[in-house]
């Protein structure tokens, strides 16, 4: 019996036979030289290719929408995009028409370059985008070739776990889903292909496993915990039986859970904690209430420019807007404006990648160095807001100038919409994401101008300590107890309440229940989660007092050592609720 650790990605247990996978490599293809008079019945062949390859890709798309839903189905519209992308087919052409390269060879060469700039960056963030690039060089050489793509030439003959190095969008699609309990990969995090495809299917799933393939045969048992990020290899029969029992206890949680939905989130004195879901695309919307949460509090609109190669249309982000306010029947949508750069999307496109994108131009800097884009966000959420009640807010703001350029803009549209005869909320809450230590030491001058502060707490741990979110190598310093971040929430949630504006949490910790309380203690009242998330934070919310939640608080904060705080905090939380945590998913 052997344990390897790997990153939870999607929860729940699966105990099955390995079916291991071989790596999707780059496919090889020769230098061939082509003549110049060949030249126009070469670019002829590449763009009958490319028209292939995006024909099946959205009959592809289509069936994956219909297997596995929206989300892990978009990812192909993506490829798409990259298909349609400029960026990507001028160098191919050039090399074509200049270099008098075969297509063949000029796609696998420029797509190679971008895996290399990629890899250079050397952030597990973009490992996800190489699979996406190796997968989409596969389906265009295979139409240039005319080859299929081949994603499997069989699937396991029972009820298996999926062992990988990492599965293509391709190879998931091509999976027999009936047959399979659960997957694990070596490579990825928690916003791969693999992890969006493992939770939208059900399945549980460990990725990030490090060295798997050569410890795991084909056949092996297996246990794949989802709740713990932990793969077992030929386990013993007490673990098996011990894995067995977890299983069953989930199910009758999960099912307990469902009638939490509809009771109101108070503590056990009677205050009352306002719980609302993260979303990244509007059919979520719907989650929310489903969970028992009464409205959105973070929408991460650049999801937006997942599957397009242009920045949306003014069309295209009122539709989407307006999408989830129909879903959220009345409560209130908190629409983030776009978080772009960083690992969102930018860099892809870029001629010159930002050499440290995180420190780049990226969030409001990114909105406010693109006008026409952010003006056509600006407009699309304003009309969106004479349809239900809508909050703007800024990401990553870390100067009162970016908040009070971004107010004119806002301004501006609305005086535009009220030439044309277009009606808004003229009202329009305008707040600000406080994740960058500067908005912490200024919350006192933001909280003069703005209208609410949501803490997100993922990059304020990011920046105050200087840990990379997405980097595993320093996983183990990224940690949300450190005193200086419980300072600087309680400075923030200071400055709200002295200016009388509501501030709100809406990072991972909100939803963490050893984090809940101590947020609580500190005094934010309103909570974003993931939708997932909202039955068990709310029923921690009721188990506990707000005496209680300050207490702890109160000597949370002493702590001068990051280590001792999270200590206290894994030991004291289970012990004032340890029905909190009883039958919780993740709990040994
Ligand atoms: C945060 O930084 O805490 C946050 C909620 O935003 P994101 O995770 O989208 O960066
Ligand atoms: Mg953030």
């Amino acid at each position: 019996m052997k344990t390897i650790k790997g990153i939870k990605v999607a929860p729940g247990i699966a105990i099955g036979r390995a079916f291991v996978i071989d790596e999707v490599a780059l496919p090889r293809v020769r230098r061939r030289k082509i003549d110049p008079v060949a030249v126009r019945d070469e670019l002829v062949r590449f763009e009958q290719a490319r028209k292939e390859a995006i024909a099946e890709l959205n009959r592809v798309h289509a069936h994956a929408r219909e297997e596995m839903g929206e989300d892990p189905a978009r990812v192909f519209l993506f490829h798409i995009g990259m298909l349609n992308d400029p960026a990507m087919l001028e160098p191919i052409r050039k090399k074509i028409e200049d270099d008098l390269l075969s297509p063949e060879y000029a796609s696998a060469e420029v797509i190679k370059s971008w895996i290399q700039r990629f890899q250079k960056m050397h952030e597990p963030a973009f490992s996800t985008k190489i699979n996406d690039l190796v997968d989409l060089a596969n389906r265009l050489i295979g139409a240039l070739i005319g080859r299929k793509l081949i994603e499997f030439d069989e699937q396991p003959d029972g009820q298996a776990i999926v062992i990988a190095h990492e599965l293509t969008p391709s190879q998931t699609i091509a999976f027999d889903r009936s047959r399979i309990l659960g997957l694990a990969t070596e490579l990825g995090g928690p916003t791969s292909h693999t992890a969006i495809v493992a939770r939208a299917l059900g399945l549980p799933g460990v990725v990030g496993a490090g060295e798997l393939r050569t410890q795991v045969d084909d056949g092996d048992l297996l246990i794949v915990d989802g709740d713990r990020g932990r793969i077992i290899i030929d386990p013993d029969e007490e673990t098996v039986e011990h894995y067995r029992g977890l299983m069953q206890q989930a199910q009758e949680f999960d099912r307990s859970l469902v009638e939490l939905a509809r009771l109101p989130s108070v503590t056990t004195d009677g205050v009352e904690i306002e719980l609302l879901g993260n979303i990244e695309f509007p059919d979520e919307a719907s989650n929310v209430a489903e969970r028992g949460g009464t409205g959105v509090g973070l929408y991460r609109t650049e999801f937006l420019y997942l599957g397009t190669d242009h920045d949306p249309t003014e069309n295209e982000h009122f539709e989407a807007y307006k999408r989830c306010i129909e879903r959220l029947d009345g409560q209130s949508l908190t629409i983030r404006t776009f978080d772009l750069g960083a690992d969102k999307y930018t860099q892809m496109r870029s001629e010159k990648p930002e050499r440290n994108p995180f420190l780049g131009q990226r969030s409001i800097r990114h909105s406010l160095a693109n006008l026409p884009m952010f003006r056509t966000q600006l407009r699309a959420i304003l009309r969106a807001s004479a349809l239900g009640p809508v909050r703007i807010m800024l990401p990553l703001v870390t100067s009162v100038h970016e908040f009070r350029q971004t107010r004119y803009l806002i301004r501006d549209a609305m005086e535009d919409l009220d030439d044309l005869g277009i009606s808004y909320d003229p009202l329009i809450k305008v707040g600000i994401m406080v994740e960058v230590p500067a908005a912490v030491m200024l919350a006192d001058a933001f909280a003069r101008e703005v209208d609410f502060f949501s803490i997100g707490t993922n990059d304020l741990v990011q920046y105050t300590l200087a840990v990379d979110r997405t980097n595993e190598r320093v996983a183990a310093l990224y940690q949300p107890a450190h005193p200086a971040v419980l300072k600087m929430i309680r400075m923030v949630v200071r400055a709200a309440r002295s200016k009388k504006i509501p501030v709100s949490c809406c990072g991972e910790a909100a939803g963490d229940l050893e984090y809940v309380p101590l947020l609580i203690g500190l005094g934010v009242r309103t909570l974003s989660v993931t939708p997932s998330g909202i039955p068990l934070v709310k029923r921690l919310v009721r188990s506990v007092s707000i005496h209680q939640c300050e207490r702890l608080a109160k000597k949370a904060i002493q702590f001068d050592s990051e280590l001792e705080a999270g200590a206290f905090l894994r030991d004291r939380v289970r012990k004032i609720v340890p029905e909190a945590f009883e039958g919780r998913a993740g709990e040994d």
